[in-house]
């Protein structure tokens, strides 16, 4: 399964694709993805057996585009979320910010 990146078409393999995932937003429950190829930065929300793709607005994210990767699963923990798909583990933190 190969998973595209929606700006330059690029495809990763799972592992390379969610370890350019970061900063996990528990309260919009997305994270962020960078592609290591053009750089582009999405919004991304981890579902059961699919990606989707939105955008944040009004304090929430709606989904606009979803992509099927079937056996997806996910955990959501406090400060971090655990993804999971076939044998593999990935932990996608979520970025403390400092006042400034
Ligand atoms: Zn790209």
């Amino acid at each position: 399964m190969l998973i595209p990146c929606l700006a330059c078409e690029s495809r990763f393999g799972p592992d390379e694709y969610f370890n350019a995932c970061s900063d996990y937003n528990r309260g919009l429950d997305l994270v962020s993805w960078t592609c290591p190829r053009c750089g582009n930065r999405d919004d991304l929300r981890v579902l059961p057996g699919e990606l989707g793709f939105g955008y944040p607005s009004r304090g929430r994210f709606d989904v606009h585009d979803r992509l099927r990767v079937p056996g997806l699963r996910r955990q959501r923990g406090d400060l971090r979320l655990d993804i999971s798909l076939d044998r593999a583990r990935w932990q996608v933190r979520t970025r403390i910010r400092q006042p400034a």
